[in-house]
């Protein structure tokens, strides 16, 4: 009965939803046609849609804007689509509107901080932040999250994350690296790729430090606003993004 159970569910689930049906979650698939006509009757039910479908797509109702003006912003939205949530890319106050969450990139702080204040996209970020909104900042995104810009005080950030960073501290484009980061709260590390990474120089009082490499500071979260130095997206575990998806 049980096992009868299991593979009605696995059978349903996997025809209705193709990111489950297919080894590659990123490349667009077409639907499957449904077979059973119980199946066609049951998965058009919202109730049985949430029951059978939530505890293992639990982000499928989140849409993700990553914002697009520069950087590496196609592979934040791979993984976050692998996590079975939506994601887009955002460049207008209008576009961050249609979106549950937001997450910075990696790139380049000055030309994206410039940008952003001229699309009107750092203002409409930090109204939403502010209302509630999750983000999370990747390397050149946690820069751009941050209240202060070690040796740069005229750089634009947008001061969501109470921390000062210290852009460029393990050198320069030659050397990056890659190398475990334990985080807490994660039971085997992550595989940080550091490219012209900052690290944490000062941690506000609601701060919370959940990295730490080489004694540096990597990773910190406040509230609903999470900030890595490395780059998670460019690898392919997806714990940080659900992390994130979970806040
Ligand atoms: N060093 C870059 C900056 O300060 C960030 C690099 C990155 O995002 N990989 O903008």
């Amino acid at each position: 009965m049980l096992f009868a159970a299991t593979f009605f569910l696995v059978f349903v689930v996997a025809n209705e939803n193709p990111r489950l049906a297919t080894e590659s979650q990123t490349s667009p698939v077409e639907p499957v046609r449904p077979r059973l006509s119980l199946y066609c009757t049951l998965s058009r039910c919202s109730v049985f849609q949430k029951w059978a479908y939530s505890p293992l797509v639990p982000y499928k109702d989140m849409r993700v804007g990553v914002i697009a003006i520069q950087g590496d912003f196609e592979k934040h939205i791979s993984s976050i689509k692998a996590c079975g949530a939506d994601a887009v890319e955002v460049r207008t106050p209008e576009e961050l509107q249609t979106v549950d969450r937001a997450i910075i990139p990696g790139g380049e702080s000055t030309t994206v901080g410039m940008l952003m204040q001229r699309f009107g996209v750092a203002e409409a970020l930090k109204t939403r932040v502010a209302d509630g909104m999750p983000i999370w900042g990747t390397c050149m995104g946690m820069i751009m999250m941050a209240a202060e810009i070690e040796g740069r005080p005229s750089q634009f950030s947008l001061n969501l994350l109470d921390i000062t960073v210290k852009r460029n501290a393990f050198g320069a484009q030659v050397h990056s690296f890659e190398d475990a980061v334990p985080l807490d709260g994660l039971s085997e590390p992550v595989l940080g790729v550091f490219i012209r990474a900052p690290i944490v120089t000062r941690l506000g009082d609601h701060v919370k430090a959940i990295g730490r490499y080489d004694g540096k500071i990597v990773a910190v979260q406040q509230g609903r606003c999470l900030g890595t130095s490395f780059h998670p997206e460019l690898t392919d575990d997806i714990r940080l993004h659900q992390w994130f998806l979970s806040l």
